[in-house]
């Protein structure tokens, strides 16, 4: 065809819609690459073959370490046959062509003999392999390779009981949606992180004591825990001379030498047990007046035994 007709008729194809261009390629070293197929001429003929781009060429899902279930990975070598056979003109380039699958399949460590069992299943049956009978499908949601397993486990016990009852596996995805409840809400902080509280702390005595933290909690449980110079030691004061409260430390250094736990250990048990006599009586100030006000009021309501005097006085009207 001259160039001059090429012209002509590329012409003619582009005047039938705006939106529809149309472009020539030409044919380079007697190759042409349209989608996945590389056109090529052999005996004066147009054949077509496979073709992959670059990059492609050695990307599949890796067998080994594909998190994809091997289910859906041994049936990938069925699909993979189909593409090709349908990229290529005659059976006899597909039979050419299956070579370069093959090397494609081991590259992505998928095990010879599974590839060369697969293959030979789909030249059997010229490209549609029998699906197995099945009286049950067990359809689960795929979160992670060992769904696999255990449902495989689960129909191996089954066909132990019930040799004749066929049950084929289906794995589907899950959709983001379903990980996240709209009518949820989020869950209740716990006192180690809540900021912005009024606290209240309850020895096993029955003492108690008010107070309020602008910081996560924590960090105020930490410091009565321990003495400290610039904040009232009223509860590290009494904790360390009330019986009832000493019992239970007493019991938990029995128990963590017993066990021959390390120092850093016991350390995190006698700090857990402090902070389980730690209530939230309420969170969420608008500013450090409201959080103020709010444990006068619980000060005064509840007269803890562990406040000192001057506490007392900041809410005159009770
Ligand atoms: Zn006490």
């Amino acid at each position: 065809m001259s160039k001059i007709d090429v012209d002509k008729i590329l012409k003619k194809l582009n005047n039938w819609d705006t939106q529809l261009i149309f472009t020539v390629v030409k044919m380079e070293e007697n190759r042409l690459i349209f989608l996945d197929s590389e056109i090529f001429i052999f005996e004066n003929q147009i054949q077509f073959k496979h073709y992959r781009k670059f990059g492609q060429r050695t990307v599949l899902s890796n067998f080994k370490n594909s998190k994809m279930s091997k289910k859906y990975l041994k049936s990938n070598i069925i699909t993979q046959c189909n593409n090709v056979l349908d990229a290529c003109s005659t059976y006899e380039i597909f039979l050419s062509s299956l070579d370069d699958l093959k090397n494609l399949l081991y590259r992505n460590e998928y095990p010879k003999y599974l590839v060369r069992e697969k293959i030979d299943i789909f030249l059997n049956s010229q490209g549609k392999p029998d699906l197995p009978d099945f009286d049950a499908i067990l359809c689960l949601n795929y979160t992670s390779p060992q769904t696999e397993y255990y449902a495989r486990k689960l129909i191996t016990k089954m066909k132990l009981l019930l040799p004749n009852f066929h049950v084929s596996l289906a794995l589907k995805t899950v959709k983001i949606s379903q990980l996240f409840s709209k009518s949820a809400k989020g869950p209740e902080e716990s006192k180690i992180e809540t900021a912005n509280t009024n606290y209240h702390f309850i020895c096993p005595c029955k003492s108690d004591y008010v107070g309020r933290c602008k910081r996560p909690l924590d960090h105020r449980i930490k410091e009565h825990f321990r003495s400290s110079k610039d904040s009232d030691n009223h509860i590290h004061d009494h904790i360390n001379s009330c019986p009832h409260y000493m019992k239970k430390i007493r019991k938990i250094l029995r128990d963590a030498k017993s066990s021959q736990l390390k120092p850093r250990q016991v350390w995190t048990l006698k700090i857990d047990n402090f902070r389980s006599h730690f209530h939230i009586l309420k969170k969420n100030f608008k500013n450090y007046f409201d959080r103020s006000n709010t444990e006068a009021y619980f000060i005064r309501t509840l007269r803890p035994t562990l406040n000192c005097q001057k506490d007392f006085k900041c809410f005159a009207i009770f």
